[in-house]
């Protein structure tokens, strides 16, 4: 049975389905047996799940500077803007500290958060990057990191590689598979057959991270809207 949200009402007279991207929503006619409105849902199971599947999924971005929370390697940081604090990334306590002369400067505070960002990421890639470059043979002549919209990562003709600053929020293996997905591009540049069994090669989960990125990457994105 799947989970959902009973709203009942004394003037509606017939049962509703609602499918959103926050859950199911069931209108109800108020006073009526739940036993009988139990089996009467059991019954539309397969319906709700055809309808889950068309729910696109939702661009959620983040606002750490409102929400105070932030993603960092799939886990949830707690983040503060301010100048009393030096810009610093704690993993062990998951603290995020960005210094901002004013916290109400949210373009300064996205500014301090994607450089501090972008050397973590850079950092974590350095640091895992050159073993898997040798264990794929993969020459590679620059590694770059910048904030994308639309992409992940890319990798030039001249094999020079790119990763977004926004993937530090990813899971480490999610992240490791961008990395391999780059690496393969210096064998092979297009998106081919071929391609795809050497990402496989080295990471054989490759298709449920791709699927991950498509359905939820947006979630990875820190608003740009001030
Ligand atoms: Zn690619």
């Amino acid at each position: 049975m799947f989970e959902y949200q009973l709203k009942e009402s004394t003037r509606r007279r017939s049962i509703a389905i609602k499918v959103t991207d926050n859950g199911i929503i069931v209108y109800a006619p108020k006073g009526l047996e739940k036993k009988w409105l139990h089996e009467w849902l059991m019954s539309k199971h397969s319906w709700v799940l055809a309808q889950q599947q068309k729910v696109p999924a939702v661009p959620v971005v983040q606002t750490p500077w409102h929400s105070q929370t932030l993603l960092v390697f799939g886990e949830t940081y707690a983040c503060f803007f301010g100048p009393e604090y030096p810009s610093k990334l704690c993993h062990s306590n998951r603290i995020v500290h960005v210094c901002v002369i004013n916290p109400d400067d949210t373009k300064a505070c996205r500014a301090a958060l994607l450089s501090l960002l972008r050397i973590e990421l850079e950092s974590y890639v350095m640091g895992v990057l050159p073993v898997l470059a040798e264990k794929m043979d993969a020459q590679v002549s620059q590694v770059k990191f910048r904030e994308y919209k639309s992409r992940w990562g890319s990798c030039t003709s001249n094999r020079a590689l790119a990763f977004n600053t926004l993937l530090i929020g990813a899971k480490p293996s999610y992240i490791d598979y961008v990395i391999i997905h780059e690496l393969a591009h210096c064998h092979v540049l297009a998106h081919n057959p071929e391609f795809w069994q050497l990402v496989f090669k080295y990471y054989g989960e490759y298709k449920d991270v791709v699927k991950w990125f498509r359905e939820k990457g947006a979630t990875l994105f820190i608003t740009k809207e001030v």
